[in-house]
């Protein structure tokens, strides 16, 4: 239900081994053509009314959208210099008032280059949830996929945007750490979860994308993907060992083998007990197939 609004394409920290987008370049957005985009986008909200010049795509959205949610692209849009994003998210208040809330993603990296002051303007403005992949707790996990920051950062990272009154929703990679890593993984993602206390959490498990790095390392045998069911091992040690205050906590995501999801703490039993229902019975078929795998 959200519109999506380019600032930037790419991702400023372009140098996670597992990603798509490994080595690609950032690239920001003009703030004057993306004010432009939200003039047409309230025209066309306000009178149905269409500008020659712009995108078709602007339309084909805005037609099904109700004007609630934005969310503004790509990979880490709060790279976006700050006076432009703050120009940028002014517009948009000015132009859709009945905005009721812009969502963005945030590397730690994006997070940490920001005041808690500016956070809270972006916050005032309704930038009010980053969507955060930590990937991991574990410090020689981040370092081996080139994360570019560790345990401790993710953590600063995570308590500034909740001080800010930042809503966090954050991502976890089951399988990152390999066979090898998957003890230390699980504690120390418990770990870093438990430190930042986010509001929303979401597990993916590892798809191995052709052309990146670790895709290359599991080729060669330097990395040993986990199998379905360890993931799920990861996911159940994860909900063991993290504690929340109050959390929405999930495997949705269609990479995962088994969805499960709740709030924790008060879901907890239920949903290690789903875990254990099929880790017990070990049967392929109650897994996602291999073919209804996304990304
Ligand atoms: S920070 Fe996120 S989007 Fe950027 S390269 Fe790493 S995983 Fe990909």
């Amino acid at each position: 239900m959200s519109y999506f609004l380019p600032l930037t394409s790419g991702c400023s920290n372009n140098t996670c081994t597992f990603c798509g987008f490994y080595g690609a370049r950032l690239r920001m957005r003009d703030a004057d053509e993306a004010r432009r985009e939200i003039d047409a986008l309230d025209l066309y909200m306000r009178h149905r009314i269409t500008v020659p010049d712009v995108d078709d795509v602007v339309y084909a959205i805005a037609q099904h959208w109700d004007g609630r949610r934005v969310f503004l692209q790509d990979g880490d849009a709060i790279v976006y210099p700050f006076p432009k994003m703050v120009e940028v998210l002014r517009h948009l208040n000015e132009k859709l008032p009945n905005l009721e809330r812009i969502g963005s993603y945030a590397t730690p990296q994006d997070i940490l280059r920001r005041t808690v002051d500016e956070l809270r303007t972006l916050k005032q403005l309704k930038l009010t949830i980053f969507y955060t992949g930590i990937e991991s707790g574990d410090d020689e996990v981040l370092r081996r996929v080139g994360k570019g920051v560790d345990h401790n950062q993710l953590v600063e990272a995570g308590r500034k945007a909740k001080e800010a009154g930042i809503t966090l929703s954050l991502t976890v990679i089951l399988g990152l750490g390999g066979v090898e890593g998957s003890r230390q993984h699980v504690l120390e993602t418990a770990r870093v979860l438990t430190e930042i206390d986010p509001e929303y959490a979401g597990a993916l498990t590892l798809t191995l994308v052709p052309g990146t790095p670790l895709y290359q390392d599991a080729m060669e045998g330097r990395f040993s993907p986990i199998s379905p069911f360890q993931s799920l091992e990861e996911l159940k040690g994860i909900i063991e060992n993290a504690s929340f205050t109050d959390c929405f906590f999930s495997s949705m995501h269609a990479s995962n083998y088994l969805s499960v999801r709740g709030r924790l703490p008060q879901d907890k039993r239920r949903m290690l007990a789903e875990l254990e229902r099929v880790l017990a019975k070990r049967d392929p078929a109650l897994l996602r197939p291999e073919f209804l795998r996304g990304l």
